[in-house]
């Protein structure tokens, strides 16, 4: 990908920490970062593979919303 700081080619960093990691697991959003002037960011690539992430980001964000819905539901019954 292009950097938008400078221009120049920006290629894939590696997920230096944990967060890092679990954006790459739940998004197609990849770290990017430019040799040239230093910008570091985040970029889904061109072509995202679509039949390879989805399952497991749609998986992880069902469980989240239940699990949201259900801490939701127990705290509303509890505060009754
Ligand atoms: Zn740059």
């Amino acid at each position: 990908m292009v950097c938008p700081s400078c221009g120049e080619y920006a290629h894939r960093s590696r997920s230096r920490n944990f967060r890092e990691s679990f954006l790459k697991y739940v998004s197609p959003l990849r770290p990017y970062r430019c040799p040239s002037c230093g910008w570091r960011g985040y970029a889904a690539p061109a072509r995202i593979n679509f039949a390879k992430i989805d399952r497991r980001a749609v998986f992880v964000w069902i469980a989240g919303m239940l699990l949201a819905v259900a801490v939701g539901f127990f705290g509303a019954g509890m505060a009754r």
